[in-house]
């Protein structure tokens, strides 16, 4: 027991256990052993973050920060994440099973996400408008929300971490970030350079505990200005029921079931390349996974040939390992559910080219191999289910018309991949296809300055870009009468 690490939660400034000491156990899914232990916190700890959250941004020392120190907080925040990515990298890689080399370089990145907010903090500002009325100017001001509350899955927390709290700090509101009960400890780790990088205390605060009662709590408090939530369509209508409460403002990130479109006269090296980025990335564990494949008739049997051989070589293994190219799923329950939802798609007539089962080299944790599913067609179950795992499903097609209305055949419109060499014919399925990120000839690339988010039950609001940091704030409007005259009686029509 002396080997599982202990964890603590950051409310205003401080680091806490939860009420009661109420904890759970976070498992290594490369190897099933409980390697951490995590507070679940209550729902009197939820409103003790809110209200620290509350005061930091009403009466405390936020609110009498400038927006340019603010961005100097954020510069601050970013150079440490920078020069921790090794450590964190670990963390998240042992609590999650995503590859060390991702994780590692992950952290690093979002660096560049609290850069990119840094610049902007000093740059969100009101407007003069021209009013159709005498004697009157009328100004406009952006002000902060408030208190935001961030929630997160598992999958790359730090990162999903940096895209809500940069443009919600910058814009001046103070945040509440709740890990997910999968994977705690990279957010918690994190949570050491708050103070560091200079940033008063209850202006982040960080709790973990499960969906209920912590997540409810944390959704549902009178004091939450605005829910950013990032997780499964599921969870996503309980927060919006859960916001009927507060009435805060909502954005949500949810999943996908992406398809990636290869044409004929693709460059059949770079889109195997991209398919497989694609799909056994993160072991697909990715909300942009590109889990449908649609190949077109000429290309398909040289393409399936290619796939297998390049799938069938990935390196499979211990996460923290610098060769490995595949690590596990996240949770036992993930496991399961791919194993359910492969067998099923075969009695529906789907033929399994590669994979489809846990390698029998790694009996513990919860490996899968790299899997390639031919479907009968577009009916077939895992056509349209997020699996979030190393599976890709097969659909082969003739025209140009028909894969358009193939891959919109979808409750989900996060992402999209295209391989075509024909740039006309690129522009016009980048138009025809309906998800919230199109990629053309490349896949899986984000950016702090390009928007992400989805369509349909992928969700509403976007993240990253310049329109994030307007998200985080609201418009006031101010009348100011400029004559030098009292009013006039309102009861006199001139
Ligand atoms: P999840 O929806 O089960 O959980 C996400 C978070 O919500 C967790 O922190 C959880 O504790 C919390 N939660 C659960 N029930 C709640 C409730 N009733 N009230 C408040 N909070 C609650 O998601 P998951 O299984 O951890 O992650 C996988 C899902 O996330 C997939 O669907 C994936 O596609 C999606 N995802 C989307 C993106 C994106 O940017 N679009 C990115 C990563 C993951």
């Amino acid at each position: 027991m002396s080997d599982v690490r202990q964890y603590q939660m950051l409310i205003d400034g401080e680091w806490i256990d939860a009420e009661g000491n109420r904890r759970f156990d976070s498992v290594n899914p490369a190897t099933g052993a409980i390697w951490a232990s995590v507070p679940d916190a209550s729902e009197r700890d939820v409103d003790r973050a809110v209200e620290a959250a509350w005061r930091a941004f009403s009466t405390g020392a936020w609110s009498k920060t400038n927006a340019t120190e603010r961005g100097r907080c954020l510069r601050r925040l970013g150079d440490l994440v920078a020069g921790h990515s090794e450590e964190l990298g670990r963390t998240e890689t042992i609590d999650t099973g995503k590859l060390f080399k991702e994780t590692r370089w992950q952290a690093a990145y979002i660096a560049e996400y609290f850069h990119y907010y840094a610049g902007l903090a000093d740059k969100v500002h009101g407007d003069t408008l021209p009013i159709d009325k005498p004697n009157l100017m009328v100004l406009t001001t952006r002000e902060p929300l408030g208190v935001v509350a961030a929630v997160v899955p598992w999958n790359s927390q730090l990162f999903l971490t940096a895209v809500k709290m940069a443009p919600a700090l910058a814009a001046g509101n103070t945040v509440v970030l709740k890990a997910s009960e999968h994977a705690s400890a990279a957010m918690l780790e994190f949570g050491q350079l708050i103070a560091e990088a200079k940033i008063p205390p209850g202006v982040v605060n960080i709790i973990s505990g499960l969906s209920e009662p912590c997540g409810r709590a944390l959704t549902s408090h009178p004091r939450v200005a605005r829910i950013s939530f990032t997780g499964g369509p599921e969870t996503a209508r309980h927060i919006v029921r859960n916001s009927a409460e507060n009435l805060a403002e909502v954005s949500l990130e949810l999943g996908g079931k992406s398809p990636v479109i290869v044409f004929d006269d693709a460059d059949i090296d770079s889109a195997c390349n991209g398919v497989v980025a694609g799909i056994f990335g993160a072991s697909g564990q990715s909300c942009v996974a590109g889990s449908r494949l649609y190949l077109q008739e000429g290309i398909a049997d040289r393409f399936l040939e290619r796939l297998r051989e390049i799938a069938a070589q990935i390196r499979i293994g211990d996460p923290l390992a610098e060769h490995t190219q595949m690590g596990p799923l996240a949770t036992r329950g993930q496991l399961a559910k791919i194993e359910a939802e492969v067998a099923r798609a075969q009695t529906q007539g789907a033929t399994v080219l590669l994979g489809g089962r846990r390698p029998q080299q790694l009996a513990a944790g919860w490996f899968y191999e790299p899997t390639i599913i031919e479907c009968p067609d577009q009916k077939t179950t895992i056509m349209d289910t997020e699996l979030f795992g190393p599976v890709l499903s097969v659909l082969r097609f003739r025209g140009e018309e028909e894969v358009v209305s193939l891959a919109n055949d979808s409750v989900y419109g996060l992402a999209a991949g295209i391989f075509t060499r024909d740039s006309a014919r690129s522009l016009r399925m980048s138009k025809a296809i309906r998800a919230g990120i199109v990629w053309v000839n490349t896949y899986r690339i984000v950016s702090p300055i390009a928007q992400f988010g989805g369509f349909k039950n992928s969700g509403y609001g976007r993240e990253s870009g310049m329109q994030a940091i307007y998200d985080y704030t609201r418009v006031k409007t101010i009348w100011l009468n400029t004559s030098s005259e009292p009013m006039s009686n309102p009861f006199v029509m001139r």
